[in-house]
């Protein structure tokens, strides 16, 4: 079984967009996952297909109805869909790359973006959908934020990288950010590539890697140190 993505959102047309090329693209040509991306609005109400209301309370914007969004996930999900339902919202538990490691382990996601004010909160609460924030600022829409907690699940993906190995000593993998990378000409404006590097000394090379790493997350991210 390949890994799953459906979108639920009100511009299915954005997709795959970025998706489509590079590492992700190829395994999507490859069935490595598949992605669905299904218009809310096919549950809009009326002749309008109107999915969106007023703010009980008052206030700016609009808020996604319960009863379209839910219809839109029922008709997108069976009720023994294994797949965990998210929703991209600033609200959410951060994304970090421990949950993505548990996401793309599993058989895929069910993705609702929210746009507007966001979704009514009974919805949330009704179909049991997990909150995920990609960072603490606000964006229009959850298409990019899905596209990016997609792309990291996607590059995770057992056959998707090159080699398995590679997305293992990268930052956040473990507690330390990675260490600088060099690679020809040798010296450029002045700027060589350090020696240990040219040494062919492999342990000593891993050695200045991890120091480097330590130095680079201690000065940048000292949080991640504990
Ligand atoms: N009124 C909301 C913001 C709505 S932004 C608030 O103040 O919390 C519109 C939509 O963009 C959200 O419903 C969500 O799906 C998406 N979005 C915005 N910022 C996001 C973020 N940091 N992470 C994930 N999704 C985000």
């Amino acid at each position: 079984m390949s890994f799953a993505a459906t979108i639920l959102t009100l511009y299915p047309e954005m997709f795959p967009g970025p998706l489509g090329v590079s590492l992700s693209g190829d395994a999507l040509g490859r069935g490595l996952w598949s992605l669905e991306a299904r218009n809310i609005r096919e549950h809009g109400l009326g002749r309008h297909r109107t999915v969106d209301d007023t703010p009980a309370g008052g206030g700016p914007g609009m808020v996604i109805r319960c009863d379209v969004l839910a219809n839109a996930l029922d008709a997108a999900a069976p009720a023994d869909d294994p797949r965990p339902k998210l929703l991209m919202s600033p609200r959410g538990r951060p994304l970090k790359q421990a949950q993505v490691r548990e996401l793309a382990a599993g058989p895929g996601l069910l993705v609702v973006c929210g746009r507007f004010e966001g979704v009514d909160e009974r919805v949330i609460a009704a179909r049991g959908l997990q909150e995920v924030s990609i960072g603490d600022y606000v964006l229009s829409g959850g298409e990019i934020a899905a596209m990016v907690l997609l792309d990291a699940c996607v590059r995770l993906i057992p056959g998707v990288m090159g080699k398995d190995a590679s997305g293992l000593d990268e930052s956040f993998e473990g507690s330390l950010l990675e260490y600088p990378h060099y690679t020809r000409p040798r010296d450029w404006e002045g700027r060589s590539i350090p020696d240990v590097l040219l040494s062919g000394n492999h342990a000593a090379i891993a050695r200045w890697r991890r120091e480097e790493s330590e130095r680079i997350t201690r000065e940048r991210r000292p949080d991640l140190l504990g």
